[in-house]
């Protein structure tokens, strides 16, 4: 079961997660507003209610994770987001990160490549309130054709490569964040599309995903 109340104890916890977050080196105050503002508890089942606001991913079905805070922030905080930006995130999951970025003002088209995934969000009264992220159940390898090109590209699962496909959905000027490496560790990667056609590759820290895989799970 979802919780479903966001009481003044779940808020002070947000608090202090935001400074956890900030103290580990996250300084962009509109994604710690993010994080203060959205009850990551309503992701989770009520089960994990006393650690819901601890700096760690937590299963969500399927063998899959919500990300941890930090790691959101991160990945928020490299992709710059503006108001309006039109963004494709692969790897809804419980659509925490997804909301964040709306949050952040863009326009949220996210991919998930598991059907129980997919449907468990259908359901989920709270994301009613972001109209502006669109839902889809494929492939993020083959990214959104019909919808592309893309100010941003997020990735939120560990990508043995970049895929070639999702580069061509971005825009001229356009940025991809995505966690890179086959193994338990990745690198998390920025490329920028720059205008001369030329991809500029900035290389940050470490994290550890669960894998990006190929094909639709039903
Ligand atoms: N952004 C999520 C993180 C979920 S973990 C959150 O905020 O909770 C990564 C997710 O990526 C998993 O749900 C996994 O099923 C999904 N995934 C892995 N490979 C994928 C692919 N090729 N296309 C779409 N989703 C994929």
């Amino acid at each position: 079961m979802r919780p479903v109340e966001d009481t003044y104890r779940h808020k002070g916890l947000r608090k202090k997660l935001v400074e956890t977050v900030r103290s580990k080196g996250i300084t962009d105050e509109k994604v710690l507003q993010a994080i203060e503002n959205i009850p990551r508890h309503f992701f989770l089942d009520s089960a994990f209610d006393e650690v819901a606001y601890e700096d760690r991913a937590f299963p969500i079905g399927e063998g899959q994770t919500i990300s941890q805070p930090y790691t959101v922030a991160y990945q928020s905080q490299l992709l710059e987001v503006k108001p309006f930006d039109k963004i494709l995130e692969i790897g809804t999951g419980s659509a925490y990160q997804a909301t964040v970025l709306a949050s952040l003002g863009a326009q949220v088209y996210t991919i998930e490549r598991q059907r129980a995934l997919f449907d468990q969000n259908k359901t989920f009264a709270y994301l009613k309130r972001f109209p502006s992220i669109k839902f889809f159940f494929g492939d993020g390898y083959e990214g959104l054709p019909t919808y592309a090109p893309f100010d941003k590209v997020i990735i939120t699962a560990a990508a043995p490569d970049i895929p070639p496909k999702l580069i061509e959905q971005l825009k001229t000027g356009g940025m991809m964040v995505i966690p890179v490496g086959a193994g338990e560790v990745q690198l998390m990667m920025r490329i920028t599309k720059l205008p001369n056609g030329v991809m500029k590759e900035e290389v940050f820290d470490k994290f550890s995903f669960v894998p990006m895989k190929e094909g639709k799970k039903n």
